[in-house]
């Protein structure tokens, strides 16, 4: 009979079993790290959190107790003009009001892939037609547009109409509510990506609820929102403001808040720092010949990161501060119960600071 493995053949079989075994082992070990047993009770649980109330007409509803909230009806301190200077839409009975050229509004956090929900009232009696009647929107990252339109009863191109991915996506259905009604938004939005070349390699995708009915389903945008025309994606970061359109109509806004998902979610400790702390750092310390100047605004404190332009600051520790829009972190020195200067990283670079008295 024939050997079935001549002497050659077999180390070589031997070789490949030793492989393949090795191969699967690892594999599985992989598997493991990555997968959990079926009702595994050592799998970490979600957090807790209080889920909040509905809207009615009269009330907003009380966000999520994780979330973010942007405006709570009673001012705009989350909230500046585009050119980094106060908002100007007007603030009144728990709502905020577009004012005609008074500009978009944008939040001063940044932010990546989130869950938004946004509240809205278009003017009663309405005025205009078409793209005049009601005219506002929703810019996610400051670039992508959910349309805000009065379209009760009011006739436009379809991929104009409320709730409509301006200029690419109709709403699957108009679900709008009358003019002066409260309406609802509820928006889940993953942002694009690129590789480290600048390559697009994921779109952005968003879903949006109006008034509770799914309007756009998990749609890819397909670049930044443009009038009369396609852009296409330029790279930018992960992160971006939240905008409100100016579009000359005066467009009701309420209890607007967001929660940032996936990879976004990981963000910086953020602290309340005592008041008397705020004042005490606030002022002018000097880095080398220059001035680097520390404002308390409201509630928190500001830093002029370059002359004119002022960013908040958000407390990580009672020393340690950070903005979210720069590359910028601020920790005070503080001894006896006084700022002796601070230490300054900016975009990279780390000084030192002294306090001017
Ligand atoms: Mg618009």
């Amino acid at each position: 009979m024939k050997r079935i493995f001549s002497s050659k053949v077999f180390p070589v079989i031997f070789l490949f079993t030793i492989l393949v075994i090795s191969f699967s082992s690892v594999f599985t070990l992989a598997l493991a790290q990555h997968r959990w047993k079926v009702h595994d009770w050592s799998r970490p649980r979600p957090p807790v959190i209080d889920p909040g109330t509905f809207s009615t007409q009269e009330t907003p509803g009380r966000p999520p107790s994780d979330a973010i909230v942007l405006f709570d009806g009673k001012d705009l301190s989350k909230w500046r003009s585009m050119d980094g200077g106060p908002a100007k839409w007007i603030v009144k009975n728990g709502y905020m009001e577009s004012v005609k050229g008074a500009g978009y509004i944008r939040t001063y956090q940044n932010f990546g892939d989130c869950q938004l929900h946004v509240e809205f009232a278009t003017p009663t009696p309405p005025k205009g037609t078409s793209q005049g009647r009601g005219n506002s929107g929703v810019f996610l990252m400051g670039k992508y547009e959910v349309q805000v339109l009065d379209s009760y009863e009011n006739i436009t191109y379809a991929d104009g109409q409320c709730a409509a991915i301006y200029g690419q996506y109709p709403p699957l259905v108009n679900a709008s509510r009358k003019p002066g009604e409260w309406q609802t938004y509820d928006i889940v939005f993953h942002g694009p990506r690129w590789d480290k070349e600048g390559n697009l390699i994921r779109k952005a995708r968003i879903t949006v609820f109006h008034n509770g009915v799914l309007v756009q389903d998990n749609v890819e945008i397909w670049g930044p929102t443009q009038w009369l025309k396609a852009d296409p994606y330029t790279p930018h970061s992960e992160k971006g403001f939240l905008a409100l359109q100016d579009h000359g109509n005066p467009v009701r806004y309420r209890n607007i808040w967001i929660r940032e998902i996936g990879e976004s979610a990981h963000q910086r400790k953020e602290v309340t720092v005592a008041s008397k702390l705020l004042d005490m750092y606030a002022g002018d310390y000097k880095i080398g010949n220059r001035t680097f100047k520390i404002k308390r605004e409201k509630d928190h404190l500001i830093a002029e990161a370059k002359s004119g332009y002022w960013v908040p600051l958000f407390a990580e520790s009672d020393t340690l501060f950070y903005s979210k829009e720069l590359e910028l972190e601020v920790e005070f020195h503080v001894k006896n119960g006084k700022v002796s200067g601070l230490t300054r990283q900016l975009t990279g670079s780390k000084s030192e600071g002294k306090r001017v008295q």
